[in-house]
């Protein structure tokens, strides 16, 4: 067994540089910062000593390499400096872990909801103990600022906490049967074995968002956590086994995603799919599901419109446009893609976003008051800049921001862009990046028009004072989630899931437990003979 902490040379020399200011002629030579207001040698001491950093896969309550011991580097984005080396697996073993959650769901589904419950419950206090050290893992590996990553840590640990207390309360029914001697009955009954996908954008979140519900209802999961972000999913999943969570309830594999993803579909004892990130790799999944009749549930891409009336309240109303747009540097399914304002607001309301926005420090998440941190690697950024290159070079004016930050690295400017039209890439496609592009309408009739002239159908905000257009609008949009003067909305009492192509299913609440049940009709006949 190789040693669970396998940190790598250059992330001890980060480590070292803790609280180390770099000046900014040397910030200019590499790059990058290094800048850290933590002191990141405690951060993977106390990882290390609460047995949280670990690199490698768990498969039926063991710790494993890859079969062939390659591994697969961790890089930390702000710096691009490698933070560890994880086991890099694939097909081989998906399938043991398959087989150990297989094996596991005969006992695990057994157990009483009580005996469920308690388990989750401990899980969750327990990620709760951790939450600074998952929320410095979350900064180093994604990148976000450390205040977001405790809010992740809480929202994360809010599934696995809401999922403990439904547990005890999945219901069946008894339907007043049509004849005197018969009686019916629906059961409720978990799917059985449960493949998890998950992407980078909220390491935790989007893990106990699935595996919470899944294990209140019985099944058990194996987990396949982005190759970009698998520290989190592995600190969670210790916290799985110290938890109590007998073996082989909770398997994560990471390393190659095309073979994974191909033995978690192809696999008979799989039961369902349930999966979050690209609606591109979600309509593969899903089309790899139709062999063996999978149910799926899928969390895909989004193309938020965000909808500023002239009666919408100024500061509401750049405030909520902001969280909606810049949290996490824009890499959230949820995050405005196009900022709808009606033209009697148009002027006022972009330049209080750009006063709004200019003030926004940009860094890394470990240093103090910083608001964005970097994008997760050269791919985001690259997207970024094409896409506002495409809008510019069809009319659109950039007014703030527009390219990589002087930090160097992945830091991206803070961006706003203006005179953007619908058709526009930047307006079709998710920019997963700080990019706000503003679009002017008329009337309220246009907005709901260009908001759902999209594909896509997850997340969308509207800001105004009126309740009937409140009312109206909300139901006009064709989205799962409306924002009406708030711009975040996500929470795990309330269910999340999008219309069109962002999706199938919900998640969070109490809709999100029947994505992990079968229902079973039970008729009991001849209840008058002996
Ligand atoms: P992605 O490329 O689709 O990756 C998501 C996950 O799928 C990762 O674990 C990835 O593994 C894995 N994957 C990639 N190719 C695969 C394949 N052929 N078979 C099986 N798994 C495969 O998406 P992303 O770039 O990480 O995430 C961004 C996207 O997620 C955005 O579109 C965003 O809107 C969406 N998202 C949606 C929600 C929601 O709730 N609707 C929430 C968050 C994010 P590797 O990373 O290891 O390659």
């Amino acid at each position: 067994m190789m040693a669970a902490l396998k940190i790598s040379g250059s992330m001890s020399t980060a480590l070292r540089s803790s609280n180390y200011l770099l000046s900014a002629k040397f910030l200019m030579q590499i790059h990058f910062t290094r800048k850290m207001s933590t002191d990141a040698h405690s951060i993977a001491s106390q990882l290390n000593n609460s047995g949280l950093l670990r690199t490698q896969g768990l498969i039926g309550g063991q710790w494993r390499d890859a079969y062939d011991g390659k591994t697969i580097k961790v890089y930390n984005p702000a710096t691009g400096e490698p933070i560890a080396d994880v086991a890099c697996m694939g097909g081989r073993e998906t399938n043991d872990a398959i087989s150990s959650a297989f094996d596991a769901f005969r006992s695990w589904s057994k157990i009483t909801a009580a005996e469920r419950s308690k388990f989750l419950r401990k899980w969750y206090d327990l990620l709760m103990a951790h939450k600074e050290e998952l929320a410095q893992l979350i900064t180093l590996e994604q990148g976000k600022p450390l205040t977001e990553s405790m809010g992740e840590v809480n929202y994360g640990a809010g599934f696995i906490e809401f999922a403990s207390e439904e547990a005890k309360r999945i219901y069946g029914d008894i339907i007043p049967a049509p004849l005197s001697d018969r009686r019916l009955f629906v059961l409720k009954q978990p799917v059985g074995v449960v493949g998890a996908i998950t992407p980078w954008n909220f390491p935790l979140a989007m893990i106990t968002r699935k595996v919470g519900p899944a294990l209140a209802c019985g099944c058990t999961v194996v987990i396949k956590p982005s190759e970009l972000t698998p520290l989190t999913a592995l600190a969670a999943a210790e916290l799985s086994i110290q938890a109590g969570i007998p073996a082989g309830v909770v398997n994560v594999v990471m390393g190659n995603a095309p073979d994974i993803g191909d033995a978690l579909v192809a696999s008979p004892q799989v039961r369902k799919i349930t999966f979050t990130g690209s609606t591109a790799v979600g309509k593969k999944l899903m089309a790899g599901s139709a062999e063996t009749v999978k149910k799926v549930s899928l969390e895909l891409g989004g193309n938020a419109p965000c909808i500023v009336f002239d009666d919408a309240d100024l500061d509401v109303a750049v405030k909520g446009t902001l969280a909606a747009k810049f949290r996490n540097s824009g890499q959230t399914c949820v995050c405005a893609n196009r900022i709808l304002v009606q033209e009697g607001i148009y002027d006022k309301f972009a330049n209080a976003l750009l006063d709004a926005v200019q003030s926004m420090k940009v860094g890394d998440g470990f240093s103090e008051g910083v608001a964005q941190g970097p994008l997760i690697n050269e791919a985001a950024v690259k997207k970024v800049d094409s896409l506002i290159h495409d809008a510019t070079s069809k009319g659109a004016k950039v007014i703030l921001g527009g390219k990589r930050h002087s930090l160097g690295s992945t830091f991206y400017e803070p961006t706003i862009i203006s005179d953007v039209d619908n058709e526009m890439r930047i307006s079709r496609e998710e920019a997963f990046g700080p990019v706000a592009p503003l679009l002017r309408f008329k009337t309220e009739e246009d907005a709901i028009r260009i908001a759902n002239d999209t594909n896509a159908g997850l997340g969308s905000y509207v800001f105004t004072n009126s309740i009937q257009r409140s009312w109206r609008v909300a139901e006009a949009l064709e989205y799962g989630l409306v924002g009406v003067n708030e711009g975040v909305i996500s929470t795990e009492v309330a269910p999340f899931g999008g219309f069109k192509q962002s999706g199938l299913g919900r998640e969070g609440s109490k809709y999100g437990m029947d994505e992990y049940l079968e229902i079973k009709y039970v008729c009991l006949g001849n209840m008058n003979k002996d």
